[in-house]
């Protein structure tokens, strides 16, 4: 397994539209393997295929559970060309983003999702989502389209993103 490198904003690859997978082999296998491996290494609960530069519809959530907030890896979920079929109310989240680092806005999302999916050996699967993992499944789908969180911001905010990102690249240079 290997830790691969998260392309960051404004990096032009993250608006990629990805496309299907049609092939299920132990290539989509070790990417999958690999994404988990640098999710964890960047303490992220979601990853898209594009944010590791394969625009491919791929997208993983690892919920951490419990007090301490463990990611148990068993709790993986592994979505391959999802498709949301049926959407309910609204919820406001905080969200972060892996290639948006320290940057964190509330964004409204559906509460509630049903997500028709197929798992890493193609067998079709259905999941009903709402709060956390609703809103983790919305914004990983958005990645997969080549949208990211800040794209959803009101003007003023977005603003506020773009003076806040361009401080944080000064000081990193
Ligand atoms: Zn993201």
């Amino acid at each position: 397994m290997a830790v691969l490198e998260i392309l960051q904003y404004p990096n032009k690859k993250l608006r990629a539209r990805s496309s299907e997978v049609h092939v299920f082999d132990s290539t989509l296998h070790t990417l999958l393997e690999d994404m988990h491996e640098t999710m964890l290494a960047r303490k992220g609960i979601g990853l898209a295929a594009i944010q590791v530069g394969i625009p491919k519809r791929i997208l993983i959530i690892n919920l951490p559970q419990g007090e301490e907030g463990t990611q148990h890896p068993e709790d993986c979920l592994e979505i391959i060309n999802p498709v949301i079929t049926h959407t309910e109310g609204s919820i406001l989240w905080r969200e972060g983003c892996l290639s948006v680092p320290e940057f964190y806005e509330e964004i409204e999302r559906h509460a509630n999702l049903t997500l028709a999916y197929q798992d890493r050996h193609g067998e079709s699967k259905m999941l009903q989502a709402s709060e956390l993992l609703s809103v983790a499944i919305q914004h990983e789908i958005d990645h997969l389209n080549g949208v990211l969180f800040v794209d959803k911001l009101s003007m003023l905010k977005r603003k506020k993103f773009e003076k806040e990102f361009k401080k944080a690249l000064k000081s990193e240079g």
